[in-house]
């Protein structure tokens, strides 16, 4: 591993996010982006329209310290709304800038130095930077390909006296897997046993294409040891505007509150008042949703069969992994390092999520939520690969 100049010791080999290096490499190519998670189409015009409405009247100071109003109100009332889920919207929830900060405070909040978290791999990079960060131990469980179904075995044989929370993300980036309500309650039974925290990214919660998405926090002793995540990026197609949050029960989500109050303070006061506009649509909104983004892994899945890549299945979220080994190759990372120069189109390896390195060498990430004529061309691009060879 090169040493990064100046990096402190608990960033070393963190380096560039593998989504602005791939995002880059599009830019710089001109290739058709299906790397970083981000959708070709704006959200709904009414979440839209709200937010410029409320910049124009004035939203544009420091929004109280734990989110806007309406939108922790709306937040509260969609917990209840999907899940039958009652928080407090003035102490149990808590607005941040994107999911990705609710995850960096919950961790470095509630993990002290040495202290373990389980996460299952393979992982959202941004796990293991903030776990490192807090100066925590994380401790990955592999979830095995093709189905990714939890080893329950390994799972219990990774808690130790020094283990503080697991780490769930359901749907699961990268590889779409949606955790079945009896792997999120074995898991929830293990947290409860043990006394742990459970801090679960649900940030893919209304793209759930089979099976159904079932909150951590509404298993049985689970309400007040989990912390929920979710964003108004991925909910509502506005991932540039930052807005997500947490739920949690009024103690740890003062303790979270603590972290990042020092992060961000706060932000986008009139980005959070369109997102309650969102939050409160109809249920066919989300319905729509989902069923639209399900015809387009539909569509990128064939095609990348078509073209020669052994398919995984993907259930939810905005992605489908495949494997390039009927190519006859082997090495994900070089293979999306040259993808935009041999056929112009870029994705991103899964070998960046996992610790074991072997297993997830050969997997490439691409994602869906483009429009049907993008995935369209990316395909006919894509067959182009077969007998070109690296
Ligand atoms: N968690 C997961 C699993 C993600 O895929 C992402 C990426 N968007 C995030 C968190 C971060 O979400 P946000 O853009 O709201 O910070
Ligand atoms: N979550 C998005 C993805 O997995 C990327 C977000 C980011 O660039 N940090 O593609």
């Amino acid at each position: 591993m090169n040493r990064v100049p100046f990096l402190a010791e608990r960033l070393q080999g963190f380096g560039t996010t593998i989504f602005a290096e791939m995002s880059g490499l599009a830019l710089a190519t001109g290739a058709i982006n299906l790397g970083q998670g981000f959708p070709d189409t704006d959200g709904p015009a009414e979440v839209l329209e709200a937010a410029i409405a409320a910049m124009r009247s004035g939203a544009n100071q420091y929004p109280p310290g734990t989110g806007v109003p309406a939108l922790r109100r709306a937040i509260s009332d969609h917990q209840q709304r999907f899940y039958g889920l009652s928080f407090d919207p003035d102490t149990e929830v808590l607005v941040t800038a994107g999911a990705t900060e609710a995850i960096a405070a919950s961790l470095l909040s509630l993990v002290d130095p040495g202290d373990e978290v389980i996460v299952f791999e393979p992982m959202y990079d941004s796990y293991s930077a903030c776990i490192s960060m807090a100066g925590g131990v994380r401790v990955p469980v592999l979830l095995n390909a093709p189905d990714y179904a939890v080893d329950l075995t390994a799972l219990r044989h990774a808690v130790t006296p020094r283990t503080k929370a697991i780490l769930v993300n359901s749907p699961h980036n990268p590889t779409g897997k949606v955790f079945s309500r009896l792997e999120l309650s074995a898991i929830a039974e293990l947290a409860v046993k043990h006394d742990l925290l459970v801090i679960s990214d649900e940030v893919y919660e209304h793209l759930v294409f089979e099976g159904e998405h079932v909150p951590m926090a509404a298993l049985p002793g689970m309400r007040d040891r989990t912390v929920t995540i979710s964003s108004g990026g991925k909910s509502f197609s506005f991932t540039g505007w930052k807005v997500g949050w947490a739920c949690a029960s009024a103690a740890l989500v003062s303790a979270i509150r603590t972290a990042k109050q020092f992060l961000t303070y706060v932000n986008g006061s009139g980005f959070q008042e369109g997102i309650a506009v969102g939050l409160g649509l109809p249920d066919t909104y989300f319905m729509d949703f989902a069923a639209d983004m399900k015809s387009k892994r539909d569509r990128l899945s064939s095609g990348l069969a078509a073209a020669g890549f052994a398919v995984m299945p993907t259930s939810g979220t905005y992605f489908v992994t495949a494997d390039i080994t009927p190519f006859g190759e082997v090495d994900g990372y070089e293979f999306c390092r040259q993808l935009p120069h041999r056929c112009g189109v870029v994705a991103v390896p899964n070998v960046v999520f996992y610790d074991n390195k072997t297993v997830g060498q050969s997997l490439v990430r691409f994602a869906f939520c483009k429009r049907h004529a993008v995935i369209d061309e990316a395909c006919d691009r894509l067959a182009t690969l077969q007998g070109s060879g690296l």
